[in-house]
This record gives structure tokens, C-alpha cells and sequence, in this order.
């Protein structure tokens, strides 16, 4: 669904994938899948460990480059931007092990990431004048995540769960309209786990989201669609609580040894 309500112009979609293919040698770990998404989707992508997921991402930042297919976004083929002329366009990400620089301060961190985002951003990025200028919006996002009392700890002190917090916080930094994160409740208590669906919750409408994620209680709360992944093809994609039930997305994670994933959600009735 790609039109807003009542418009007879239908919009673009901020995220077209078109038969998108990786392969390593032999292997194909992407295998001919698209996707199109329109501004303020909430999409996951699930799938046994190695179905794919982490390359799609990757793919779509821009960090791995696809053998086939093309990555439109907002009406522009990025298939062959470079990662950095990808993120200045509004494409942000999330890491399964948080990208925080340990020795910068908490706050550091964000003015950092911000930085190339930000409508002032000549001149060195610690030059007095221009690091006052950051230092409000970062602050900001620092409490969006639940960190401002520690702004000043140097990120190395943070807690796991807060590492994760201050990789999201960089990730909205980079103001996207495409935030892609990845497996972000891995290794969260459960008060981390609502603090983060808190803030998925209050994202701008407009970001939209991929997640790729094994909590399946989290995808539920978050994404009103998914795309299911196995052996780097779709095999379901569609609304999240009527993909989540099908037999063959359940059997996709049976037999693979993964303790997560739709087997954990609720049976059909
Ligand atoms: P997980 O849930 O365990 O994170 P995933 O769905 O994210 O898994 P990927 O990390 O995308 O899976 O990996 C898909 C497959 O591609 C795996 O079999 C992996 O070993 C393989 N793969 C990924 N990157 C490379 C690479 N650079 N070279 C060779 N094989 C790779």
C-alpha cells in the first residue's frame, strides 16, 4: 500500500527492493527478494539464524553490494551510492554489537553521529562555536533514549542494554526516513525491552522502520507487517499477526535449532 488515503496520485515508496541478489561464491545468501515500503512503515524481517537478514540489511546500507536486482529510494536507484551518500539521503542503522566509540563521553557520541546530518555542520565538529550549536539536539536525543543523567560518562562505562540505547540514539541522530535495526532486544532485560518498545513507539510517524529482530513479542508490538526469510528467499511476507500463524513460516524455524522465532508465538486457535 503505497497511496495515501483519498490521493488519487499514488506516493512512491520510500524503500522500493527490486529481485535483490548476494551471493558468496556458491552461496547465495540474498536470493531474489523485494520489498516496498511507504513512509512510516513498521516492517520486520524474521527468519532462522542465516536466512539472510543481516545481508539484506547490509545490502540496504549499503555496506555489502548485491549481485542483482536494484535499491530504489524515495524514486532514486541507491544501489550503487556509497554507505555514506546512503546515510546523507536518510538511511540510518542500528548494529547487532553497538558501535559506540568507548573513550568519547556518552554525549560525544551522539554529536558525533549527528554531525554530518545537521543542517550547520561546517567546520570541525569540536570547534567551540559549532559544538555548542550540537550539543542541544544531541542532548535530546539522549533523553529520548533514557540517558541524559549520564551524558558525561565516557560510553565504556555504559551497561550492555545501555550501549544499545546510545547505538539507537546515534542511529536518530542521523534524522532518517529509513532506520534499519538490527536484532536491537538482543541481550536486553525485560525493563530494557519496554523502555526500547517506549521508544519505537514514539518515533516520528514518518521514519519508517525495518527491524530485524528474534523477539518475537517485540515484532508484534512494532511492526504491522513482515517478511519472512529462509535460506535468503521470502517465503511469507505480509500483516505481521496473519504471517506469524502461518504452518510454513513455524516449520521455516523448525529442525534449525533456533530457540526464537514464530515457534515461540502463540498457536493458532
Ligand atoms: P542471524 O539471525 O544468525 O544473525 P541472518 O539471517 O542475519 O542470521 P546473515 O548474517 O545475513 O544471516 O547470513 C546469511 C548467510 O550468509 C549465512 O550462512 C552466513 O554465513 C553467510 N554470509 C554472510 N556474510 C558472508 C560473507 N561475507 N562471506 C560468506 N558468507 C557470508
Amino acid at each position: 500500500m503505497t497511496s495515501a488515503p483519498g490521493s488519487a496520485v499514488p506516493e512512491p515508496p520510500v524503500l522500493d527492493l527490486a529481485r535483490l541478489t548476494r551471493r558468496y561464491g556458491a552461496f547465495t545468501a540474498v536470493d531474489d527478494v523485494g520489498l516496498r515500503l511507504p513512509a512510516g512503515a513498521r516492517h520486520a524481517v524474521i527468519g532462522p539464524n542465516g536466512a539472510g537478514k543481516t545481508t539484506l540489511l547490509n545490502l540496504i546500507a549499503g555496506t555489502d553490494r548485491p549481485d542483482h536486482g536494484t535499491i530504489t529510494l524515495d524514486g532514486t536507484d541507491i544501489t550503487r551510492t556509497p554507505t555514506a551518500g546512503r546515510s546523507r539521503l536518510g538511511i540510518a542503522r542500528s548494529f547487532q554489537q553497538p558501535s559506540v566509540i568507548g573513550e568519547l563521553s556518552v554525549l560525544d557520541n551522539i554529536v558525533l553521529a549527528g554531525w554530518p546530518h545537521h543542517p550547520k555542520r561546517r567546520g570541525a565538529w569540536r570547534s567551540p562555536s559549532r559544538y555548542r550549536l550540537h550539543t542541544a539536539s544531541a542532548a535530546s536525543h539522549l533523553k529520548t533514549v533514557g540517558l541524559a543523567d549520564l551524558a558525561h560518562r565516557p560510553a565504556a562505562t555504559l551497561s550492555h542494554g545501555q550501549r544499545r540505547m546510545l547505538d539507537l540514539a546515534a542511529a536518530l541522530a542521523g534524522r532518517p526516513r529509513l532506520l534499519l535495526l538490527d536484532e536491537p532486544a538482543a541481550g536486553l532485560t525485560d525493563d530494557d525491552i519496554g523502555r526500547l518498545l517506549a521508544i519505537l513507539g514514539a518515533l516520528p510517524p514518518h521514519v519508517a522502520v525495518i527491524l530485524v529482530e528474534h523477539h518475537v513479542e517485540v515484532v508484534a508490538q512494532v511492526c504491522s507487517t513482515v517478511t519472512v526469510l529462509a535460506a535468503g528467499r521470502t517465503i511469507a511476507t505480509g500483516p505481521t499477526r496473519e504471517v506469524l500463524t502461518r504452518p510454513e513460516v513455524r516449520d521455516a524455524y523448525h529442525g534449525t535449532g533456533s530457540t526464537a522465532g514464530p515457534a515461540a508465538a502463540p498457536a493458532r486457535g
